[in-house]
This record gives C-alpha cells, structure tokens and sequence, in this order.
C-alpha cells in the first residue's frame, strides 16, 4: 500500500512508520519537523518537511492509499495557555490534511486520539460509550477531529479509525521518546537515573487509590503499532470506528518509580509535590471492543518491560 504518514517523525509515528516499512508499504513522511526528528524517520521511508496546512501538493505528488495522522500538538498545560495553537495545528491543520486528501480521492485514515477525549470519568475501566468531556483544550481539539471523521464517514465516505491512545510508552524500533520539552513520568524518571535530573517530582500522594498516587494505563508503542496497521484495513467506506487503546492495567505512579528503580538500579530520588492540575486519579481503558473487532492483543503488558525497553534506547 501507498501510505502518507503525517507525524511520522515524532515518537509514536516513527514506530508506526519502522512497521509499515517493514511490512513492505511504500511510505512517505509528512512532518515539519517542530517536535520530530529528521533522523527518527526510517531508512527506505521519505521525507517531506512540510505542514499539515500545506499538505495538499504532497497529497497530489504521492497519491496516497491511506493516511495515518499522527501530527499534533500535545502539551496539555500549553493547550490551556496557547489554544490558538491547538485549534491551529491540531483541527485547522487536521481539515486542511482531510481536504488534500478528499482533493485526491483517498479516504481512508487513521488518526491518533487520545484518552483525553473523555476528561474525568465517571467509571474506569472507559469504554468508548463513555461521555465525552475533555477537560483541557488539547482534548477538546483532538475530540473536534474525531467529530470531523465522523461527518466525513457518512458525507465523503471516508473509512475512518480513531485510536484513543492511553499512556504510551516504552520503544520499539530502537525508537523511543525524545521531547524537548519532557512531561512524561516514564522518560522523566529515566532522566533521573541517567543523571540528566536531579529527582522526580511526585504530583500528589493524597489521590483516593492504595498508594495514594494516580492511576495511569501504560500500553507499549510497539503494541500501539500493531493496531495502528490491523486498524489500517478495518473500515469500510462510510465507516468511522473509534477505538480505546490501553493495555487495561492501571500502575500508580509510585509503580511507575519502583519499577525505573528496578530497571536502572539507581534509586530515583523523589520529592512529594502537589497534585498537577486537571489529572484525574485513575485513568484505565477498556480496550475490549479492539480486541473483539480487530484480534488485537497487547504483548508487552508487564510495567518492568515497557520501562526497560524506554531504558535501553535512552541510554
Ligand atoms: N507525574 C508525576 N510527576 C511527573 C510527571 C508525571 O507524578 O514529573 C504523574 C502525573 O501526575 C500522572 C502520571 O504521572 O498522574 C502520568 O503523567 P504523564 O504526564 O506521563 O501522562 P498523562 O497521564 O498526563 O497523559
């Protein structure tokens, strides 16, 4: 298959990228390289540095079978300070993609969703039938694309999956996370142990779980790939299917610091700060319906392997 990978030079589409090329497709990148890096874009896959707004020529020139849409902005602390340039990239930059791609006849893509969508839940594990009230504008902008999707389904006969990706984390590919600006637990407390940080911060210890520290669901990027290319070919035209994408265990971020302890053999200082605002306690999918639909199963589910795999690109 023809495929355009927007995003594909940040971390999970880079991943999803090693994949597709390994798996014969022809694939062009399409990434302006704000947060992604030229060199984590696979041999045998192209380049094309450009933006989504922009996208429409480099539509025209690879006349691509299907898209899979990774490029976003995703801080959420920034979409609350700058929403100008979420509703930018993440929505405007999302039509403009979903335009170049209806100007070429190709309707089918995948996009990267985000547990986000469902904001403080009422019930955990989240199904997808779980209301939608993002609590921070990186949600909400991601949560206007799925609505794109679906009004293209049924107006345009798009064949649409969105994936609502939980925590993802760990490496595959030798490719793992490398954000300028880090405020992922899992790379941070791997910074500690590097010797890049002095200690980890613990946002809140008085959240109502056994530790007291939130609950996160951390699903493997390499299982994250593999339903990335099994959702590839799933819908049919006129379809929009959304998808949660977890591996349906919750680790406490205390988990989390034990478990980089084990890993790293270094001990991780830790400082008890206050709760970050806007994270809910527990955060855990249901991914049941993927699984049901697609076969997909996650690999790599135990919390001591996804923090090794992190560890071994990060060193
Ligand atoms: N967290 C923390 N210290 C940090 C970064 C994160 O205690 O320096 C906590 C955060 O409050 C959340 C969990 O780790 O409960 C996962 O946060 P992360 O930013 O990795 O992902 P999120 O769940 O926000 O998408």
């Amino acid at each position: 298959m023809r495929v355009l990978v927007a995003g594909g030079a940040g971390y999970i589409g880079s991943v999803v990228t090693a994949a597709l090329v390994a798996d014969g497709h022809e694939v062009t990148v399409l990434d302006d390289l704000s947060t992604g890096h030229a060199d984590a874009v696979v041999e045998g896959a192209r380049l094309a540095q450009v933006s989504l707004h922009d996208s429409a020529p480099v539509l025209a020139d690879v006349r691509p079978d299907a898209v899979l849409h990774f490029a976003a902005r995703s801080l959420v602390a920034v979409s609350q300070q700058q929403p100008e340039d979420y509703w930018s990239t993440n929505v405007a930059g999302s039509l403009a993609l979903l335009e170049a791609m209806r100007a070429v006849d190709c309707r089918r893509i995948v996009f990267s969703s985000t547990a986000a969508t469902y904001g403080e839940p009422d019930q955990v594990p989240i199904r997808e039938d779980a209301p939608t009230r993002p609590t921070n504008t990186y949600g909400a902008s991601k949560l206007a694309v799925d609505h794109m999707l679906t009004s293209y389904a049924v107006a345009h006969g798009f064949a649409a999956v969105s994936l609502r990706y939980f925590n993802v984390a760990g490496a595959a590919f030798g490719l793992g996370e490398r954000h300028a600006t880090e405020t992922h637990l899992i790379p941070l407390a791997l910074q500690v142990a590097a010797g890049q940080r002095e200690s980890l911060t613990v946002f809140g210890r008085d959240y109502p779980t056994p530790d007291g520290t939130c609950i996160r669901d951390y699903v493997h990027v390499g299982d994250l790939s593999d339903a990335h290319l099994l959702a590839l070919s799933a819908p049919s035209a006129g379809e929009h299917r959304i998808y949660n994408l977890g591996n349906g265990t919750g680790f406490s971020v205390q988990e989390v610091v034990d478990a980089a302890r084990e890993v790293t053999g270094h001990e991780i200082p830790t400082v008890d700060g206050p709760r970050r605002p806007g994270d809910p306690a527990q955060l855990v999918a249901s991914s049941d319906l993927i699984r049901a639909d697609l076969g997909w199963t996650p690999r790599h589910t135990d919390l001591v392997g996804i923090v090794r795999d992190a560890w071994d690109v990060a060193r």
